[in-house]
This record gives C-alpha cells, structure tokens and sequence, in this order.
C-alpha cells in the first residue's frame, strides 16, 4: 500500500491495532510518549517519531486512540511546545479517531477537523486488548458515507465487524448506548445471583433457568459473574479480566453526560455508573467488571 498512516498512542489497544497493520502491509508511523510503548511499536515494525507532529506528517491518514477526551482535543490541536495534530498533518487527512471519549467531544473534535480542511470519523471500538491483538474488534463509526467508505479497508484490518452507524458522533454514541445496557444487565444478574443466594438458590439452579428463559443476556451466559455455570468466565479466575470495571465505570461515566446533555432519564444507567464507581473506588478497578457481584453481596445486610 502506498499509503502512510500516523498512529498516535500505542497502548494496550493502540499497540496491536498499528501492528496489525504494520503486519498487512500498510507503513506506520507512530508516536507515543511512554518509552515502554515506543520500545514495544518498533518492535512490531512501527517507524517511531519524535512527536506526535512529525508522526503525522505527510500522513494520508491519522489515527487516535488515546485515554480521555482532554487527551484528544489537546494533541489535535497542540500546546504551545506542539503544532498539534490539524496544524501539522497534510491538508485533506482523513483521521480516524478511536478511542472512547463523550459525545460532545467526538462531535467538538469533528468541528476542528471540518475547520481545518481534514476528514474525520469517530470510530470507537468493543473487544478488548484481545480483539484488539487478535484483529476481530468492533468498530462503532460516525461521520460522512465517503470518509466511511475510504477507511474500510484500514478498520476491516484492525476489526471484525464493522458498523456506520450514523454522522459525527453516532459511533461513539452506540458505543456508550450498548455499554449501558451492559452495565445495567450486569447488575441486574449479579444481583439476582445474591438474592438467590439468600433464598437458598444454588447458582446452578438459577443459571438453568434464567439462561433458557426471559431473563437470559450477555452479562448470564457468556460473562456468568459466578464462578461454575459458565467455565470460560471471569469469575472463575478470580475475575482476571474481561473487561476491566474501571473501563465500564469510564463509559458509563461517558453515558451520565450524555444523559445530561439531553435531559434522558435513565435512573439504572446512572445508577450503574455509581455502583461500578464503588467497585473501583475500593481498590478493584483492574478486575473484570462481574466482579459487581462483590459491591452487591458486601451491601447486603446480614
Ligand atoms: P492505554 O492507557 O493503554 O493507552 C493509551 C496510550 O496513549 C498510552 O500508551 C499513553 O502513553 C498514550 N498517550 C497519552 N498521551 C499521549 C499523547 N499526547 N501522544 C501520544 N500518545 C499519548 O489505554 P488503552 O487501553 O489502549 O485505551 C485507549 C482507549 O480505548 C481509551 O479511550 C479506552 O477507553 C478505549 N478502549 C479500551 C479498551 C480496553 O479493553 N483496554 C476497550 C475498548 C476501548
């Protein structure tokens, strides 16, 4: 492929996601200020700049996956010391950016771009540092048909299943939709598990039945937060994750100020938000996020 791609933040996910296309062909460029991350890009055969400006320039295409919003918005545009990324990418850039950041700032970030005579996609991901490495994630994409259309090829790299799912800001706004039911059915089993466990209901029991009947889900029979009923769960490792609670205490976080700024009352979304909180505020925000069922079950009254 003849085209360049600046790739900035090469982290747990940003790591494989630029090896895998570094691993199909495509030349990266890559910039990320941590040295064990720098260390771990060359090693898959990224070219590893100074800084983010020099990552991108002459770049066809831009992609971000950074930790937070404040992260985002500060490298495209650049602090004094930095040109920043829209200042220093080549007019007519199509940037991809990936991470999980709010709504308000995908579509603030999509301004800049426009304003700057770039292209841009918000084009968050489901599937962990797994899919990440594996190259099966879910991209959730928004923003115009033909900017869609060109990144195909470069997203179906990186993922698996790949969705547009409206413009500038949908992709981040199904990702943060999908994670609150998450969120809320998570709660919703592990509570039922501790009910049940007060009711003198063996796991076992409740499993058979709820997993072939109405109360049947994602969060029941493939992340089951009690160890035996699902073998492949977190809860039978002691809930290595998975999918870490603090990331789901960051979207739902992401979900609050959505459900802010349009004045949706959505009491269990919120209200997950600050359960899952707790979860990390006591010291479990590396567990996989089942681990709820511990927040649960210590609240319980004996
Ligand atoms: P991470 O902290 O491992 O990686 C972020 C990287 O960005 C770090 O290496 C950091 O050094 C780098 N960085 C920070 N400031 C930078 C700058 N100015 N220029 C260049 N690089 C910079 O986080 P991650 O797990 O890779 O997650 C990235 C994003 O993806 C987050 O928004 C997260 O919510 C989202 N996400 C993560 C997962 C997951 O399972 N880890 C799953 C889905 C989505």
């Amino acid at each position: 492929h003849g085209m360049q791609i600046g790739f900035i933040g090469l982290g747990n996910m940003g790591g494989p996601m630029a090896a895998n296309l570094v691993a199909a062909g495509y030349s990266v460029t890559g910039y990320d200020p941590v040295p064990a991350a720098a260390d771990k890009g060359a090693a898959a055969g990224i070219r590893m700049a100074a800084s983010a400006d020099e990552a991108v320039s002459g770049a066809g295409v831009v992609i971000t996956m950074l930790p937070t919003g404040t992260h985002v918005l500060n490298v495209l545009s650049g602090d004094g010391d930095t040109l920043g990324l829209l200042a220093a990418a080549s007019p007519d850039a199509l940037f991809l950016e990936c991470s999980t950041i709010s709504v308000d700032d995908a579509t603030t970030a999509h301004a800049l771009m426009l304003e700057t005579g770039h292209r841009g996609l918000d084009a968050p991901v489901s599937g962990g540092v797994v899919g990440a490495e594996a190259g099966t994630l879910t991209f959730m994409v928004g923003g115009a048909g033909e900017d869609f259309a060109a990144a195909l090829p470069l997203l179906e790299v990186m993922g698996g299943r790949v969705v547009h799912c409206g413009g500038p800001g949908a992709g981040q706004a199904a990702k943060i939709c999908n994670n609150m039911i998450l969120g809320v059915s998570m709660i919703a089993v592990s509570e039922a598990f501790v009910l049940g466990e007060e009711l003198g209901l063996t796991h076992q029991a409740l499993f058979d039945v709820a997993s072939a009947a109405s109360g049947q889900c994602w969060a029941l029979t493939t992340n089951c937060p009690v160890p035996g009923p699902v073998p492949a769960s977190p809860a039978n490792r002691d809930y290595r994750p998975g999918f870490a609670a603090a990331l789901m205490a960051k979207d739902l976080g992401l979900a609050a100020d959505a459900l802010d700024s349009t004045g949706v009352r959505a009491e269990l979304g919120r209200r997950a938000g600050e359960i899952f909180r707790e979860l990390t505020d006591s010291g479990s925000g590396g567990e996989d996020f089942s681990a709820v069922i511990n927040t649960i079950r210590a609240a319980t009254a004996s």
